[in-house]
Parts: C-alpha cells; sequence; structure tokens
C-alpha cells in the first residue's frame, strides 16, 4: 500500500490549501528541499495539478436532469489527470527509483482517475429512486472517501518538518564556541524545551576548545530509542555540537495510524465494490437475466416451431437446414445471440422458400399422417383427402378389365348401329345420333367406368345385366327436357358432355392420375349435370324469385338443383348406380359429383382458371420442359418427366382443381369440335337463350345481353367466347397436359371461320382491326407461353 511507506510526507508539503466556494478544492503542492540532507533528493518545481475531488453534494444529485458541459465534469478531468500520470509511471520513475515522492504523486493522481472512474460506474444508478438513490450515494461517497480523503489525510496526519531540532543544534553550538562556561544551562534549555513533547532529545556530543576529544553529555529522558530508525542526529553549523532525538513516540504513532489506515482502507475496498455489485446486480443484472431467460425462451419455440416446418417445407433443401437445437441450455449469453441468428437466418430461409413455392408444394411436403390431421378439420377435407390418399385402383388391372368390357361394349354399340371408332373418337358428334344410339352411348359410358363388384369382370357380358344403370339412365333421359322446350340444356347436351369427357380423360391419360372411381363420378356428373334444366339460366330464375333461389339462397341455385336432381334418382333402388361399391367409395362418389357439378357454374370459371394458374406456376419449369419435348418429339412424353408430372397431379388439391377442369372443359367444348359441331351446338345454344329473352320480354323484364334476338350477334359473342373464356382455359391446359394440344387445333379454326361469318354481317371496321389483332397476338402468345394469357372480367355465356 502507498500510504505505507512514510519516507515522502517528509518531503512532501503542503503549500496552501484553499477551499473555494464553487466546490474547488485547489490543492497546490511543492516539495521544498529536504532540510535534513544537503541537496535535495526531489524537487518538483511548483505544480499546478488541479485536483477537482467530486464534489460531494454533486455527487447526491446524481438522479438530476442537468448536465453538466464536458469541460465542467469531474470524470472528464478525472481522465485528464489518468493521462497525465501515464508518462509519470514510465520515464521519471523508471529513472531514478530514489524518487519516491514523484512516486506517490503518480499513485496520488491516478487515484484521482480511478475515483472519477468508480463515480462514474456508481451514476449507473442515477436512474433509481428513493431508497436505491440513496443507496447509490453512498456508495459514491465511500468512493470519494477511500480514494482522496484518506490519502489527504495523510498530509496532516504527520507535523510538518519541525525545525527546532536544528535551532537547538545550532544555539547549543553557537554557546559552545562563544560561551563555554554556559554551555550545561543551554543543554538544560535544550532538556527544558523537549519536556513533555512526543520528541525529545537523549544525548548531546560536543567538541570542547579546549580538548580535541568528544563530550558526550547524557540527557534524562523517558526511554532510549532501541531502533536506529527511532534516533535522529542534529548537528550544528560547524559539526560542533551534534544533538541525538528520540522520535520513537511520533514513529510509533504513524505506524500505528497507517497499520489501522491500512486496514480500514482494505476493508472498505473490499465492501465497497461487494455492496456495489449487489445492488447492480439486484437492479441491473437480474431484470437483464430475466429477460434474456425469457429471450432464450421465446427463441427456442420460434427456433423449435421453424425447424418442424422448414422440415416440411424444404426436403429437398436438407443441406440448408441446421438441424441442431440448442435450446434450452444456459450456456450465457452468448449462446441467445446464436439462437436468434439462428432464428432469424431460418425465418429468412423459410420466406425464400415459401415465396418459391405454392401452397399445394408445402401440403405435399406433409407426411400422410400430417396431412390427415390437417384434412380432418373439416369433413369434406377429410372425405376428399381419402379418396386422393387411398390405395390407387391398380391400372394394369382395369386395362386388363377395359379389354373384356371393350368387346361387351363393342357389341352394344354395333346393335345401335355406332362404329367402334366413332365411339372413340374426339370428333364424333352426339347430337347427330337418334335417341336409342344415345341412350346405348350413355350405359357405354357408364358400364366403361363401373368398377363396383357387383358385375363380372375381365370377360365379355352383356350390358343389358347392368340393369340398374338402364333405369338410371333412362332417368335421366326422362328428367331433361325435350329438344323443343330445351333446346340446349338437354339430354343430348348431358351425353354429349360425358362423351367429351371420356375422350378428354383419355387424351389427358387421366387414368395415370384420376382413380377409375374418382372417372366414374365424372361421368356420372356429366350425365347429370343439366337435369332438370328448363331453359333459364341463374339471372333469370333469381331476378323472378324461383321457389329454387329460396331453396338455395340464391347461390349457385341451378347447379345446386341439377346435382340435388340427380342423387334424387341415385335415390331411387332400381336406379342406384352406386348399390355395389362400399360406403366409402359411395361417400367418395358422391363427394366428387356435387363438387364437379356445383363447379359448372358459370360465375366460377375464373376462379377456377386461377387455379389452374397456380397449379401450372408451381412446377413451371417442368412442364415448359414438357412443352418443349411434346413439341421437338411428339407426344410421347419422356418416362420420368410423365411420373414426375402425374405425381403432382395427384396431390389432392391439384387433383381436385383438375376435376373440376374436366367437367368444366368437357361442358364448353363445342367450340373444340369440328365446325359443324361447333356451328350446331351454337345454334341451339342461342334458340334457348332467345327462348329465355322471348320470356323476359313478355315478363316485361329487362333482357340479358345475350338473349335478344334483335341485337345479338352470334358470330361476334362466339369470337368474345372463344378468345376470353374458351382458349386461355384450353392453352393452359394444353401446356399441363400435352394430350390436350389438339383440341387447340379446332378452336383457332373454328374462331377463324366466326370471324369470316362476322365479316359477313359488316362490322365496324376498326373493331374489326382491334378483334383480329388481338386473335393474332394472342396464337402468338399461345405458342410460347400460356401463363401470359389472362381471361377477361366478362362471361359472355356458353
Ligand atoms: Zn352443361
Amino acid at each position: 500500500m502507498f500510504w505505507s511507506s512514510i519516507d515522502w510526507q517528509r518531503k512532501l508539503a503542503a503549500r496552501f490549501i484553499r477551499f473555494r466556494s464553487a466546490g474547488f478544492v485547489t490543492v497546490e503542492l511543492s516539495l521544498p528541499p529536504n532540510p535534513g540532507s544537503q541537496a535535495p533528493s526531489c524537487y518538483v518545481p511548483h505544480t499546478d495539478r488541479r485536483f477537482r475531488p467530486p464534489p460531494a453534494h454533486r455527487q447526491t444529485t446524481v438522479a438530476g436532469t442537468d448536465s453538466p458541459p464536458e469541460v465542467r465534469r469531474l470524470s472528464f478531468w478525472t481522465d485528464i489527470v489518468g493521462i497525465l500520470s501515464v508518462p509519470l509511471d514510465y520515464t521519471i520513475i523508471s529513472q531514478s527509483a530514489k524518487r519516491a515522492g514523484l512516486v506517490q504523486m503518480t499513485k496520488i493522481v491516478k487515484l484521482g482517475a480511478r475515483a472519477g472512474r468508480l463515480a462514474r460506474m456508481a451514476k449507473l444508478l442515477r436512474f433509481l429512486s428513493g431508497s436505491y438513490l440513496r443507496k447509490a450515494m453512498k456508495v459514491n461517497l465511500v468512493i470519494i472517501f477511500m480514494a482522496i480523503l484518506l490519502p489527504l489525510i495523510e498530509f496532516f496526519r504527520f507535523p510538518m518538518q519541525d525545525h527546532s531540532p536544528h535551532y537547538w543544534a545550532d544555539h547549543v553550538e553557537g554557546i559552545l564556541e562563544n560561551y563555554p562556561d554556559d554551555i550545561f544551562d543551554a543543554v538544560r534549555d535544550l532538556q527544558q524545551f523537549y519536556d513533555g513533547l512526543h520528541i525529545f532529545p537523549f544525548a548531546v556530543d560536543l567538541y570542547m576548545a579546549n580538548s580535541s576529544q568528544m563530550v558526550r553529555f547524557d540527557i534524562p529522558a523517558p526511554s532510549v530509542p532501541v531502533r536506529s530508525s527511532d534516533i535522529e542526529v542534529v548537528a550544528g553549523r560547524n559539526g560542533l555540537a551534534t544533538i541525538h532525538f528520540s522520535f520513537r513516540t511520533p514513529n510509533l504513532q504513524k505506524a500505528i495510524v497507517t497499520i489501522s489506515m491500512i486496514f480500514f482502507s482494505v476493508l472498505l475496498m473490499i465492501l465497497a465494490p461487494a455492496a456495489m455489485s449487489r445492488t447492480v446486480g439486484h437492479l441491473v443484472l437480474a431484470p437483464m437475466e430475466d429477460l434474456l431467460a425469457c429471450v432464450r425462451k421465446v427463441a427456442a419455440q420460434i427456433f423449435d416451431s421453424v425447424e418442424r416446418l422448414a422440415l416440411y417445407f424444404v426436403q429437398d433443401h436438407t443441406d440448408m437446414v441446421d438441424t441442431h437445437v440448442e435450446a434450452g441450455s444456459n450456456a450465457g449469453f452468448g449462446r441467445e445471440i446464436r439462437l436468434l441468428t439462428k432464428v432469424l437466418t431460418k425465418l429468412g430461409l423459410l420466406n425464400q422458400i415459401a415465396s418459391a413455392k405454392r401452397p399445394v408444394d408445402e401440403f405435399e411436403q406433409l407426411g400422410q399422417g400430417q396431412r390427415r390431421l390437417l384434412l380432418d378439420y373439416t369433413t369434406p377435407a377429410a372425405l376428399r383427402h381419402q379418396h386422393t390418399l387411398g390405395k390407387e385402383d391398380s391400372l394394369e388391372q382395369e386395362v386388363e378389365e377395359y379389354d373384356a368390357l371393350s368387346e361387351s361394349i363393342g357389341q352394344a354399340l354395333e346393335k345401335v348401329e355406332i362404329q367402334e371408332s366413332d365411339f372413340d373418337s374426339w370428333e364424333f358428334n352426339v347430337a347427330s345420333v337418334n335417341p336409342g344410339q344415345r341412350l346405348a352411348i350413355a350405359h357405354c359410358l357408364l358400364v366403361l367406368y363401373d368398377s363396383s363388384p357387383g358385375f363380372p369382370h375381365g370377360k365379355p357380358v352383356d350390358l343389358k345385366g347392368y340393369k340398374c344403370h338402364v333405369a338410371f339412365i333412362k332417368a335421366v333421359e326422362a328428367g331433361h327436357g325435350d329438344d323443343q322446350t330445351v333446346p340446349y340444356h338437354n339430354f343430348t347436351h348431358a351425353v354429349d358432355v360425358a362423351f367429351t369427357l371420356r375422350r378428354t380423360l383419355l387424351m389427358a391419360q387421366a387414368e395415370h392420375f384420376i382413380n377409375l372411381h374418382e372417372r366414374f363420378a365424372l361421368i356420372v356428373s356429366a350425365l347429370g349435370h343439366d337435369l332438370g334444366h328448363f331453359g333459364h339460366n341463374d339471372a333469370f330464375i333469381l331476378a323472378t324469385n324461383h321457389e329454387l333461389a329460396l331453396r338455395y339462397n340464391d347461390i349457385s341455385v341451378l347447379e345446386n338443383f341439377h346435382c340435388a336432381s340427380l342423387f334424387e334418382i341415385i335415390a331411387q333402388p332400381d336406379c342406384d348406380i352406386l348399390v355395389h361399391f362400399n360406403k366409402m367409395k359411395k361417400n367418395e362418389i358422391r363427394m366428387v359429383c356435387v363438387e364437379t357439378i356445383l363447379s359448372t357454374d358459370p360465375s366460377k370459371h375464373f376462379d377456377r382458371y386461377g387455379q389452374l394458374q397456380s397449379a401450372y406456376g408451381a412446377k413451371k419449369q417442368l412442364f415448359e420442359y414438357m412443352t418443349k419435348s411434346v413439341a421437338e418429339e411428339g407426344l410421347e412424353i419422356p418416362e420420368e418427366i410423365g411420373k414426375e408430372v402425374a405425381e403432382f397431379f395427384r396431390n389432392s388439391d391439384v387433383k381436385s382443381v383438375l376435376r373440376d377442369f374436366f367437367m368444366c372443359f368437357a361442358d364448353c367444348s363445342n367450340a373444340l369440335k369440328p365446325w359443324v359441331t361447333c356451328q350446331y351446338w351454337a345454334d341451339v345454344l342461342f334458340q334457348e337463350f332467345f327462348k329465355q329473352g322471348d320470356r323476359e320480354r313478355e315478363l316485361k323484364m329487362p333482357l340479358q345481353q345475350l338473349n335478344d334476338r334483335a341485337r345479338v350477334n352470334v358470330p361476334f359473342s362466339q369470337i368474345h367466347h372463344i378468345q376470353f373464356f374458351l382458349a386461355p382455359q384450353t392453352i393452359l391446359a394444353s401446356r399441363m397436359m400435352p394430350g390436350l394440344v389438339s383440341c387447340e387445333d379446332y378452336m383457332w379454326e373454328n374462331l377463324h371461320k366466326w370471324v369470316q361469318k362476322w365479316e359477313e354481317s359488316q362490322p365496324d371496321p376498326e373493331k374489326y382491326t382491334e378483334v383480329t389483332n388481338r386473335i393474332e397476338q394472342m396464337k402468338r402468345r399461345a405458342v410460347t407461353t400460356p401463363s401470359n394469357i389472362h381471361g377477361p372480367s366478362l362471361y359472355l355465356g356458353h
């Protein structure tokens, strides 16, 4: 401890100490030459170091809001002092170890700087109030006292250099030289002077004038010091008189005080930081640790969740997912930072993946159990996933049975004079057959897809054996309006849609992703999708407050009605075509029927188109590659691509979109057939529209746009219909299922024909140019990418 050394205090004197009212304590220190030696061992010229001990009243207002300028801050000056003290440590001191005074100076200076820093640390508590503030004040005061005031006490504890011994040495010597006879009186005076003081002479050595010998006079004293350090020998100017003083008492006092101060200082130095540490710990560290624990917990939760999500989403990004979870450990602060960093990284990764993939992909990544759990939230979805995730019907078995069945079907068709090749032709016009042929076609379509176990499989049978199918077909036929009452939405349209649907399924090779009983459901839906139609559309039904609108709450009224009518027929025991299916498949078939028939509501067209576009976008690269290879090598799709596409189509959501698409595609396929067929259907369709228009006129209702026989231009409305409604969907679908691409040819051809027919009516040239330009543009884009094609917001009927 620096103050255990006492040498420096002898050399150090306080010249003056001045207190200023502003709270400054200016201590000007100088080191006078040591009077006890010939040459000063250390001399520091007048120093102008200004100590500014932390003013107590300022420290007590640590919670105050006033902040003094930097130059008036204690910390500023303590730092300055601290910096100045550094060279003192390394240059002067290293040169002369004897300059102990300077060592102490340096230490004091550094002490001041340290006190400043400690006081600043104590200011951490400045945001507190009440008892905590008082505690902070105490800590500050203890620091100031310990670091500044205690050393200052040292300055005053020891007496100034007492000049009396020298005076007495000179005085005794003077008497010896001038008045040798009075020497004993002088020695007695000396003894009396120091009588009762804590330093006292105990011997005087004199060189008498008449003797060359030194004579020692012992002076009666309370004690004679044993240790030489307690003895101070003071000689006169000429060295004739030397007085031996005992400094034992002041030295003893100094030692006691020094030891006490060391002890006290050590105690304070231990207690003050401990107290402060406890306070800071209580006020700052504990809440911070709570906060960090909370952060750690939340981060761990986020981390776990993200980890699980990431695993679902990124089966093919496994290298990007760090599966190492460090949550729950308490290995210090760095752990939280790392955890948070990882969470953020992972969230970034998820974001990247989520933005790159469609929801169907995310769902696809789920395991079967997790998918089931999610889907079970809704009963319809639960049913859907059953037939989606259920065991696929064996394709090989289906082919085998089809071979056997086709013989029976061939015989049945032969009876009604329909060629098998016509039955398998896209170009075949169902509208051109007689009622008996129509029934036979419907019957064959139904039997072809019926995989229920109630019938002999694998061998030729008489189709009459399918009695309930015959009854069902007859009931469905009876459920439709006759050709006169309902020119378009009659049984012929129903059979045409079912027929076209079968062709579409075959062209799209749907057997690879749609189960046999689902395809059966689609055929049933096609036959019944307009069941009970009476030639008026939804808008008319709503406008006339029809009872069906009341029953179905104005929502897809006709479609609900058709579907309900279909299942009313199936509910009849002799028409129950589902009788041989097990309960699960029955449910699934009904599910598909309801879904697809309701999806024929024209107002849902653009939603469905959007869903198809999403599905395309999800595997855009795959479809683009497939389109390219089909364009180069024909319809032989490479096996690995075919497998991947089929796998994608088997996803329940995608498959649902595709089922609806097939249904509606077949329903609106007129313009995709040869021109004669196309023209026929357009003709009967507008007959029905105009009939409704006549009825609207009768009822004095506003006529719907397409129903006014006096104003509608059929070719132009067909151009509009193909351009905005049919073409985008067909192009997109043929990019996803290249087998459908041949339909496009008929579509463009028919469009061209309609334009020719439109020309006959001498349209406005400007409008004509606009339309033909748009068609050319559309054809050009169709060659490149279908995703550029967007449907209009206007539906112009079919
Ligand atoms: Zn229809």
